[in-house]
């Protein structure tokens, strides 16, 4: 069970820096039988510099699962402070893809939301004054270094062999010096006094951990040269403002975790509770390249995968479920989900299996009458803009028509787009196929066609695939000089062109008994 805090958001929206002083009005909530609870609020917190790639899902998704388990609320917040890295339309285009992943904040830039802005660029004056609370209280100070001498501490430490850090000169500045400079407009940035002594913490998936921060790092700048906070500051004053009860995030911040609590502990605040979620990555244990361009949500939104399917996927491969377990829809991916059981190691995905995660949740859609209703529509754009103006008979399009085909291949396509594929083109268009090539597979044309036109006029129009096959064998008890699987070949020939492909008793029924005499007799009389 997750050990939750007394942290509570009952006035949303009201913001206070004092050092010391609880931002956001908070409060525990009493139950009748004593019993103290919480509103659980998580956040997934991106940089627009890139587009929703699967690792960021993943993080996305784990808190959503959270807050909806614990009936809180799941935040977007976009952190888009180093505006240098900005990529034009990410921002929109994160919010779209965890929409269309189903993974939908309750509050964020587009929804707006009690504690808004969500985006840090729009939040500006809110860091600036909890730095000045931080100048005040004597937990930061102006730091006046010049690009230029930093520069030469970080070559001095590379040439001894030793990792570079801010020597923290400027902490010993006195008030005159400090006027000195702002009086003659030199130019600085404010940075954060590390404090030597740092308290462990637990975290809900690495356990106790601490990092000295203040051994290897100088006094990180918390307000750049531009005004803008770094992420250090904005993140945490975010947290805290925004009432996140809960910070699921990747194991790349676990580092950064001790500085966090430094900034808290200096402001006076009750840090949220942490968890770092391990990376995601190839199954032979490489870092997911971003640079492939292919774990980007569009690309498999684009490819046709279903967003049940990515979830599942990247859910399969890691921890924080009892078993591992294919085909899980985003309500069982709720209840089942459980935090204590996210391990530190990495979680490996295996793509290559995608396409069937894939098909069962497609067959799970086509199963579902409602939804096989979006697939049919889905579908007919499509076949009109792969086929245009190949299609000679419009009875293809129709809803029933386009229904049979899918209930027919349920649980064979991993795909919806596999169904446009040449293989499967007989569905929508007419093959032309000269008689002497029926004639080339067997000599009794006649006879087999014949055969055939009779069991679909006389058979009931509701048989079965199963039931068709039967009846397709009983019928080559007639015919006499031609094989079995010659028959077949002969028939999926004319009615689809093709030598290969679903069964003959499929491809009658889901082309139809009029349509299918129809393919027979034109074969015939060519
Ligand atoms: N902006 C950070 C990122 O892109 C957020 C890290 C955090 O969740 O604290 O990963």
């Amino acid at each position: 069970m997750v050990p939750l805090q007394c942290r509570f958001l009952n006035k949303p929206g009201v913001f206070r820096i004092l050092a010391g002083t609880s931002q956001v009005n908070r409060g525990c909530c009493r139950e009748a039988g004593g019993s103290v609870s919480e509103t659980v609020r998580v956040r997934f917190a991106p940089s627009p510099t890139g587009f929703l790639h699967l690792g960021g899902l993943r993080t996305a998704l784990y808190n959503c699962l959270f807050a909806r388990q614990q009936k809180g609320s799941f935040i977007l917040r976009l952190e888009d402070t180093d505006q240098s890295r900005l990529v034009p339309g990410a921002a929109e285009a994160i919010e779209d893809m965890l929409d269309w992943a189903g993974v939908s904040p309750d509050e964020s830039p587009r929804r707006g939301g009690p504690v808004g802005p969500y985006q840090q660029s729009h939040r500006l004056e809110l860091y600036q004054k909890a730095a000045d609370a931080l100048l005040e209280s004597g937990h930061a100070y102006l730091c006046f270094c010049t690009p230029q001498r930093l520069e030469l501490l970080k070559r001095e430490a590379l040439r001894r062999r030793q990792t570079p850090r801010y020597d923290n000169r400027c902490r010993h500045l006195t008030t005159q010096q400090v006027q000195e400079k702002l009086d003659m407009g030199s130019p600085h940035v404010t940075r954060f006094r590390l404090e030597e002594c740092v308290e462990p913490f637990q975290d809900l998936v690495c356990g106790w951990t601490k990092h000295d921060v203040a051994v290897v790092e100088g006094d990180p700048v918390i307000i750049k040269g531009d005004g803008f906070p770094t992420y250090h500051l904005a993140n945490v004053v975010d947290d805290h403002t925004m009432g996140i009860s809960h910070v699921l995030r990747g194991a790349e911040w676990l580092v950064s975790t001790s500085k966090h609590h430094l900034l808290y502990k200096a402001f006076g605040w009750k840090p949220p509770q942490y968890g770092h979620l391990p990376l995601l990555l190839n199954k032979d244990g490489s870092k997911l390249s971003k640079r492939q361009g292919d774990i980007f949500l569009e690309h498999f939104a684009r490819s046709g995968y279903l967003p049940e399917a990515l979830l599942d996927i990247i859910t399969h491969s890691g921890s924080g479920f009892p078993e591992n377990q294919m085909g899980r829809t985003l309500k069982e991916l709720v209840q089942q989900f459980d935090v204590s059981r996210i391990m530190s190691h990495s979680a490996l995905l295996d793509l290559e299996k995608l396409p069937e995660f894939n098909r069962i949740h497609l067959s799970r859609r086509i199963s579902d009458a409602c939804l096989r209703m979006e697939l049919v529509s889905l579908l007919r754009a499509e076949v009109e803009k792969a086929y245009t103006g190949n299609i000679t008979d419009r009875e293809v399009l129709e809803t029933d028509y386009i229904e049979r085909v899918l209930l027919l291949r349920k649980g064979h396509i991993t795909r919806l787009t596999d169904l446009l594929s040449t293989s499967y083109s007989y569905l929508w268009v007419r093959p032309s196929v000269p008689r002497k090539q029926l004639e080339a597979i067997s000599v009794e044309v006649d006879k087999i066609t014949g055969l055939v036109l009779g069991l679909l006029q006389a058979g009931s129009p509701d048989r079965t695939t199963d039931e068709l096959n039967t009846e397709l064998k009983v019928l080559q008890g007639q015919v006499k000089q031609t094989k079995y699987s010659e028959t077949m070949k002969l028939l999926r020939m004319a009615l689809s062109g093709q030598q290969t492909g679903p069964s003959v008793a499929e491809m009658l029924i889901s082309l139809g008994p009029y349509e299918s005499c129809k393919r027979i007799q034109r074969a015939l009389s060519s």
